[in-house]
Formats: structure tokens, sequence, C-alpha cells
């Protein structure tokens, strides 16, 4: 039996985590966790102890979990990840916020504590089950596919004037309103390519992105003698998440089988990056290292919020990075309390910007 410490618990991969756990006897949940919503009513469910908005390391150190799942949104969700990693307690991560902006801390503490750390994210649970048991010098390159979210095969001048509701509207997905915003700009592709940089230690000219519509193929291993390794399926969520909750044995899911019978067609294309400037601006600011990929995740975050909230418009957000990033020298840190400084000046330097181009509008 695992112990199961679900945390995000409300959000689209903590309802779908309750649900494999559920169908699951192998799995046992022993806490709960949300960021405002109340869970008292499904902690009393379970009968496990649960905290809205309180203090996620507590509730770790009180509950003695097999695994953590840390499905919290945004740079929230740091705290947990350094806890499990410290401890070696097996962290299924969901929240690529804590590789992105605390990639080079969370490998420390995954070397002290010596536990697993499995990707969620549905390409880098596809990469990890394609180069399981593989040697390092067979591997040529990986590849992540991107379904390039509801604007695909736009220009910038059609962009202008998209809204909110244009933007929330993913053809493959059912996610959180941020990721499906994040994914619209291609931003998540880019928080995602910082995050395989870190999980898999690959230097960034041998992590590709590719576009490819249908979100069938979740990612590519390429390999020296001319061979590539896919992982295909149904794009759904409880695929990666039973992957990580079961690891190293394989749980049974609902998900229904790829129907290849009735034809399968699988087309792939290079992402416009004119268009969508902030998969470039991510690979820049991994390239560049030190804290750089933490403010492009500050700034993408406050960027983000003010285009859900409004006024900001759409091509406003990766304006509102590219801004914050000029002027961040962005030096490495050497703790978290340092990293969290530079996340909240980050944050600062976003909404000045953010407050710059929305008075050029007015
Ligand atoms: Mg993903």
């Amino acid at each position: 039996m695992k112990r199961v410490a679900l945390l995000g618990a409300t959000g689209s991969v903590g309802r779908q985590a309750l649900e494999i756990i559920e169908g699951n006897p192998d799995l046992e949940l022993c806490a709960l966790a949300a960021g405002s919503t109340d869970l008292s009513a499904l902690a009393e469910l379970h009968g496990v102890p649960h905290t809205s908005g309180g203090d996620l390391v507590a509730l770790l150190e009180a509950c003695e979990p097999d695994v953590v799942l840390n499905a919290v949104v945004g740079f929230a969700g740091l705290p947990a990840t350094m806890w499990a990693l410290e401890h070696g307690v097996t962290l299924a991560l969901a929240n690529k916020e804590s590789l992105v902006a605390a990639g080079e801390l969370a490998l420390r503490a995954r070397e002290r504590g010596r536990g697993l750390l499995l990707p969620v994210d549905s390409e880098h649970s596809a990469l990890f089950q394609c180069l399981e048991g593989r040697a390092p010098d067979e591997i040529a390159g990986v590849v992540l596919t991107a379904s390039g979210g509801p604007f695909r095969g736009r220009t910038r001048a059609e962009l202008e004037r998209v809204t909110r509701s244009d933007a929330l509207a993913h053809p493959t997905w059912q996610m959180g309103t941020k990721i499906t915003v994040d994914s619209a700009t291609l931003a998540n592709k880019g928080l995602e390519l910082i995050e395989a940089h870190f999980l898999f230690g690959l230097p960034y000219d041998r992590i590709e992105v590719v576009v490819h519509p249908t979100s069938v193929v979740h990612a590519l291993v390429r390999l020296h003698d001319g061979a590539l390794i896919a992982h295909l399926g149904n794009p759904d969520m409880r695929v990666p998440i039973s992957f990580a909750l079961t690891y190293p044995e394989r749980g049974t899911t609902t998900v229904p089988q790829l129907d290849l019978e009735s034809g399968l067609t699988l087309t792939f294309e290079a992402p416009d990056v004119e268009t969508f400037p902030l998969l470039k601006l991510a690979r820049e600011a991994g390239e560049a290292g030190g804290t750089a990929p933490c403010v492009l995740n500050a700034a993408n975050e406050v960027a983000v919020g003010a285009f859900l909230d409004g006024p900001l418009p759409f091509l406003g957000i990766a304006e509102v990075v590219e801004r914050t990033l000029a002027a961040a020298d962005a030096p490495a840190a050497h703790d978290l309390d340092e990293l969290a400084e530079i996340d909240s000046d980050a944050r600062v330097r976003a909404r000045e910007a953010v407050g710059r181009l929305e008075g050029a509008r007015a």
C-alpha cells in the first residue's frame, strides 16, 4: 500500500489523481491540500488531514507519505517539492514551475535525499518512459510535442484582438486556466523545455519542440542509430498520473485505448516563434541559466493573471515577459529564500511592465 499526499487536490490534475487513487486498491490517500477551496468535506470522507492555503510542509511532516503528488499551480508549489526531494520521498511532480524556477536547487536536494523524481507532465512522463533503461550515450536528443494551442496558424495581426475565452478554448486538453493560456502563447512548451533540461540532464540544443496538433504523440527520443522512439496514446492526464503513482509497476486505468483501425494520421510542423515568442524567450532564459528561468516564470504568471483579469491584451503577455527579462541580471540563487526574493522582485517589475503597456493603450 502506497500512501499518497495530494497537493493541489481541486485542480484538474488533482481531481483526476483522486479518481486514480480511488480506483486502485494499492494506493491510499494520506493528506489533501488546496490553495483556497474548502476541503473539509472531502478530507472527512477520506479520513485524512488537510489544509486550504496553509503550510504544505507541516502537512507533509505530519502525514508520512510514500509519494507526494505536487499539483499546486505556480511558484507556491516549491516548498513541497523541496521537502520531498530533501527527505527522499518519491515526488510525482505536476508543478513544472518547481523545476523551471528552482531547477538547480531541486536537483541538489534530490542528490542529498536520493529519492525518485517522477514527472507527471504528459510529455515528460512520455520521455521518462522512452528513456527508461537506456544509457545516456545512446541518446541523440529528445522531442517535445506541442498541440500549438487554439491559435495555431494565426498571424500576429490576427492575435491582436483575441479574448480570454478564445484563449481558453484549447483544442485537445482540458486543463486549468493558467496552463491553458500558457498553451495558447506556447509559454507552456517553453516551461516544459526548461523542465526537460533539468529532469533529463540534456543541453538545450538537444531538446526540440515540434507542433503536433492532435497530441497523440506525447514525446519522442532520437537515438544515435537513426531510430526514434515515440510514446502514443489518447491525450488524457490519467495515464501519466497513474504511471507516477504506481511506478515502477503499471496500474490499470479506464482511459480508452487509442483506436488505430479507424485511421490515424500524424502531422508535425515547426513552431512559429515569431508569432509565439514566449517559446524562444524560454529557450534563451534556459540557456542564460542562473535565475533567468525563475524571472521568466514569475513574469509570465503576472502577465497571464493580467490577461485573464484584463485589460492586458494577449500579445502583451510576451511583451511583459520580454521586458522583465531584459531588466533582470538574474544571478544564481543559493537557497530558496534568495530565489523567493528574485521571484518577488521579478513580479514587481512585471507588474510595472503591465502598467506601462496598459497605460500606452489607454
Ligand atoms: Mg505538458
